[in-house]
């Protein structure tokens, strides 16, 4: 595994693409979710379950007609809300940040947002610009690199123990990482 350099910023790594998009799914987060996976990861994890997404050219571009779509999906009254997986969704923030401006412009403040990151909250809120706007969209971050001496496929939605299932709002008020209640 590789660790965070002051150097892996969006703006210089991103190239848009995304390596998938699933729409009404059970798994990622709580209820009913459309999930969005960016491409592009520089954490090289060992054991990674999508090690294919680490190049930033994988997949397809991100397109209006793909976020026209997506929209259209979290509109449904079911949906819960977005998730964003990767990959690496703040080494991909010019594309997160777009898709939660429109759906906030257009859907309001009626869904959630869930996203999965190598990086820690403490390293994400002492990071770049981008990282910080786009934790502050946030209503849950599982936070933490996949570590393959801790893996317990027991645990709800991450795959190793270091991970954390964070309250994001309640986090940014207290400075510090807070846990999320409702998840065990
Ligand atoms: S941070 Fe996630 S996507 Fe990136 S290498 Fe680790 S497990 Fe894979």
């Amino acid at each position: 595994m590789r660790e965070p350099q002051a150097d892996w910023v969006s703006e210089r790594l991103s190239r848009d693409h995304i390596a998938d998009y699933k729409p009404f799914v059970f798994v990622d987060g709580e209820g009913v979710r459309c999930s969005l996976y960016v491409s592009g990861c520089l954490f090289a994890c060992d054991g990674c379950f999508n090690e294919a997404a680490w190049s930033f050219r994988y997949g397809r571009p991100y397109t209006t007609e793909l976020e026209d779509r997506i929209i259209a999906d979290l509109g449904h009254e079911s949906v819960q809300g977005l998730s964003l997986l990767g990959g690496e969704p703040f080494l991909n923030t010019g594309v997160c940040l777009r898709l939660i401006a429109r759906m906030r412009a257009e859907l309001g403040p009626t869904k959630d947002v869930w996203a999965w990151s190598g990086f820690t909250f403490e390293q994400l809120l002492a990071g770049s610009p981008d990282k910080v706007e786009l934790l502050r969209e946030l209503d849950v971050l599982v936070d933490g690199p996949f570590t393959l001496a801790e893996r317990d496929l027991t645990l709800p939605f991450r795959g190793s123990r270091n991970q954390r299932v964070l309250d994001v709002r309640a986090s940014l008020r207290a400075g510090a990482a807070v846990r999320a209640q409702r998840v065990a």
